[in-house]
């Protein structure tokens, strides 16, 4: 083989197929080592930054969940791939202004960290739709650079929004502080798992947190040996984003 060949074979990313097998595999062992069911954990590509091909290619490879963190990125990708059943999730902060567009385009909204934007999303959507799940997106480190709420808000907010009639609260999310070391982030993880505890003793009406979103592709086996739902995986399927 040329150089110049094999440099290209080792810049090269992994074919999406394959990707989407190692994680899989990866979500099964995490499960085992802790009893639970593979089929308890949804696995979320996300796409954002990545052009409508290669989310149909992961769609071809099997996965129908993805999520983006830009409404207008979002909207532009689905209109493209509007032909595939693909269940949309919003997972990046949602500014007021976009709330309408958003509760008309996704199908699930991750970051709710407002009342403000929860009414926003509530109205937008239509009498005829089912009620829209939303998560409600902890910050429990405090992190100025991200979105969500503390530990002492969340039972409040969960109250607050079971008022409302169009979406309903469905569970929790969260983006710790990223630590190299996925064992890092085992503490917000469990953190997040009792403050859902919390919240379900506290017997809210409608509410029903069954959805824990946490572990990224650097500590999603982690997120799932502490409870994870859905997982949040960009890198691991799609290879690193350009910036
Ligand atoms: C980008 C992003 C992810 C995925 O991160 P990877 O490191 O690519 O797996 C998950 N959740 C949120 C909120 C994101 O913004």
């Amino acid at each position: 083989m040329s150089q110049d060949l094999q440099n290209q074979a080792t810049v090269a990313a992994e074919p999406i197929g394959d990707a989407v097998a190692g994680v899989r595999d990866r979500i099964v062992g995490a499960c085992h080592r802790s009893g639970r069911s593979p089929m308890d954990v949804r696995l979320i590509a996300i796409s954002k930054t990545m052009p409508p091909e290669r989310i149909r290619e992961a769609f071809q490879a099997g996965i129908i969940d993805f999520g983006e963190n830009r409404v207008q990125e979002a909207a532009d990708k689905r209109t493209v791939l509007a032909d595939l059943p693909i269940i949309w999730h919003l997972v990046g902060t949602l500014q007021r202004n976009k709330a309408a567009l958003a509760a008309r385009l996704f199908d699930s909204i991750h970051s709710v960290d407002s009342v403000a934007v929860a009414r926003k999303i509530d109205s937008a959507v239509e009498e005829s739709r089912a009620r829209l799940p939303v998560l409600i997106q902890l910050n429990l480190a405090g992190e100025e650079t991200k979105g969500g709420v503390s530990e002492s808000e969340a039972v409040p907010m969960v109250e607050e929004l079971s008022q409302l009639k169009r979406i309903q609260v469905k569970g929790l999310m969260q983006v710790p502080p990223f630590f190299a070391n996925a064992e890092l982030s085992r503490p917000y993880f469990r953190k997040m798992a009792a403050i859902r505890r919390q919240i379900l003793a506290a017997k809210i009406e409608g509410v029903v947190m069954d959805v824990l979103s946490m572990g990224m592709s650097h500590d999603f086996e982690v997120a799932i040996e502490e409870g994870a739902t859905h997982i949040r995986v960009g890198r691991a399927i799609f290879g690193e984003r350009g910036h």
